[in-house]
């Protein structure tokens, strides 16, 4: 069988006219898997008998089914626990703050690359996602943010109507999405053709590690998506403690593929930074990203650390936080944002994915 959400559209109308159907059938049928994120084909009515009879035959559009959904206190931040086909489950959160409605989707169960204060990577790899079940996490979001949509529910305090249109999407779920770099590069073709989800390359945003040959293949393509960087070191031997893929992919190696990227597409690149008291939140340390990061188009996303049950660290006190900020700002002039801190209660912050069942 195969799954209609591992296939780009021209795979869709090849799949269609190989059956010697004509094309039409192909545009309806992506834009009731996109547009109306339909997922039985008697509700496609505007399909003929015969081409629905041929699509049950030999296709499914694999839904991820909830095992689990929970609301964060401020009601900002919903965490969903899906099901896949073999048993195995992944987080995808929603986050919604006024006018702004963002998914958060994982690209593997797990993930390989043991950053020792993150819970994906204390729960180790399991297994790459297909593009259908990256894909299938933001139809999911589509489908809940329509149902609150028509619910007349008050999803933020303004009945903004953009609240129940997917915007954006970050690939900063579980998983590090350049180590399962086709299926996710496929999924974002998916996400952003514009008779389907519609959604822009620059609201997509992807975060990896440090996989520097996937930062050389993305600087190639031509999708503008955003890319962020893990950094949280400015040292090699700081980088190697904290994020154990930097043993593979050196500091100095990695700040040539960063340079290459944004040198190719013109792009800067956002680089994270979570802050770790006493690790990696001193003045030195800001003043050692900033000479790193000084003549690179650059953004830095600080994000305090969340807690993990495998990592005792302390999330760094506001007073120095904001002296790391002023140090970049002021002495090297670069721009940096505050991660904002959602879903901690629920354990949906950056970080904090792993399978929880309560
Ligand atoms: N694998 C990718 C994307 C997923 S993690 C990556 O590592 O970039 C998304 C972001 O959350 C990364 O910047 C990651 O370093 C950060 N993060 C991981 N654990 C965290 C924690 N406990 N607290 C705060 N941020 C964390
Ligand atoms: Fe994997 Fe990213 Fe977590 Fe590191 S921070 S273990 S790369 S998910």
């Amino acid at each position: 069988m195969i799954n209609l959400y591992d296939l780009t559209r021209p795979e869709v109308s090849a799949l269609i006219t190989g059956w010697e159907f004509s094309p039409v059938h192909a545009a309806r049928l992506w834009r009731y898997l996109y547009g109306e994120c339909e997922s039985s084909f008697e509700a496609m009515p505007e399909l003929p008998e015969k081409v629905r009879t041929r699509l049950i035959a030999e296709t499914t559009i694999d839904v991820l089914p909830i095992s689990l959904e929970t609301d964060s206190n401020d009601g900002f931040t919903r965490k969903y626990l899906l099901s896949l086909e073999d048993g195995n489950r992944i987080e995808t959160v929603l986050m919604r703050f006024t006018g702004r409605v963002t998914a958060c989707i994982s690209s593997q169960v797990g993930c390989a690359m043991g950053c020792v204060f993150c819970a994906t990577g204390q729960m180790g790899f399991t297994r790459h996602l297909t593009t259908g079940e990256i894909v299938a996490q933001a139809v999911h979001v589509q489908r809940v943010l329509r149902t609150l949509g028509a619910e007349t529910s008050d999803i933020d305090s303004n009945h903004d109507p953009r609240s129940h249109r997917l915007r954006n999407v970050v690939l900063m779920g579980m998983g590090e999405p350049l180590h399962n770099y086709d299926a996710v590069l496929k999924a974002i073709e998916i996400l952003n053709d514009g008779s389907g989800l519609s959604l822009g390359a620059e609201h997509i945003t992807l975060s990896t590690v440090g996989v520097v040959p996937g930062i050389l293949r993305l600087a190639k393509e031509k999708k503008a998506i955003r890319l962020a960087v893990s950094l949280h070191a400015a040292t090699q031997a700081g980088r190697a403690s904290l994020v154990p893929a930097a043993r593979k992919w050196q500091l100095d190696e990695l700040m040539a593929a960063c340079r290459t990227y944004s040198e190719t597409t013109g792009r800067r690149i956002f680089y994270e930074w979570t802050l770790i008291e006493g690790e990696n939140d001193t003045e030195q340390h800001a003043r050692d990203v900033g000479s790193l990061l000084r003549d690179l188009p650059s953004q830095v996303n600080l994000i305090p650390l969340n807690p993990t049950t495998g990592y005792d660290g302390a999330p760094t006190r506001s007073e120095a936080s904001k002296r790391f900020q002023q140090i970049l700002s002021e002495e090297f002039k670069i721009p940096s944002t505050f991660r904002q801190r959602r879903g901690i209660d629920i354990a949906a912050g950056c970080g904090q994915l792993a399978i929880a069942e309560k």
